[in-house]
């Protein structure tokens, strides 16, 4: 699935148990079309017993979401927003706010 979202970018959850939490994207994996966002869609993990935790844990770690349940955070907009692509007139490739027409990556 193709998708404008990049590591790093601040987005919302608009989709499953993290539904309107924000986070930072920590991974984008284009080929399944789903991303690690901080702090969305944590999943409990029991780890093994180790020297550190004798009787094991259960630690919290991001799960995967599908890109299709993210929304690209507009600070002008103050909420989350579709983009669009387009190239400047120096040939930048940079996304804008479909809504308010805030570009990005400048
Ligand atoms: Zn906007």
């Amino acid at each position: 699935m193709k998708t404008l979202l990049r590591k790093d970018d601040v987005v919302i959850a608009i989709g499953g148990r993290s539904l309107g939490k924000r986070g930072k994207i920590l991974r984008v994996m284009r080929d399944k079309g789903r991303a690690l966002v901080e702090g969305i869609q944590l999943i409990k993990r029991h780890t093994k017993k180790s020297q550190l935790h004798p009787q094991g844990a259960i630690v919290e770690k991001e799960g995967s979401i599908h890109v299709s349940n993210l929304l690209l955070f507009c600070p002008a907009c103050d909420k989350g927003v579709r983009v669009g692509a387009k190239r400047t007139a120096e040939g930048k490739r940079i996304r804008f706010c479909r809504k308010c027409k805030h570009e990005f990556d400048k």
